[in-house]
């Protein structure tokens, strides 16, 4: 079995994009809000990263991409 069915894991979804975020593999970095021009992302009070606007998401893959820990993915 897949060890990332264990994670915790929020996910936002539309019928464009899916986002994903791996709560425990996220440090905070705040790396994919700073490279979203869309302003989808921002950090909770926790200091993880969370989605506060799914619907803007144009699927440019930069936060999945620049993500150093994985934490994001976008399908
Ligand atoms: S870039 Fe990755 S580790 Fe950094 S805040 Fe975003 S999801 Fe978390
Ligand atoms: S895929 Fe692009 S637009 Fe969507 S949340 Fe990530 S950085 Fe923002």
């Amino acid at each position: 079995m897949n060890s990332l069915v264990h994670q915790r894991c929020r996910v936002y979804t539309t019928e464009k994009v899916t986002i994903r975020i791996l709560e425990e593999w996220c440090k905070g970095c705040e790396i994919c809000v700073d490279v979203c021009k869309k302003h989808c992302l921002a950090m909770d009070i926790l200091g993880k990263v969370k989605v506060v606007n799914v619907e803007a998401c144009n699927k440019c893959l930069l936060c999945d991409v620049l993500c150093p820990d994985f934490a994001i993915a976008i399908e």
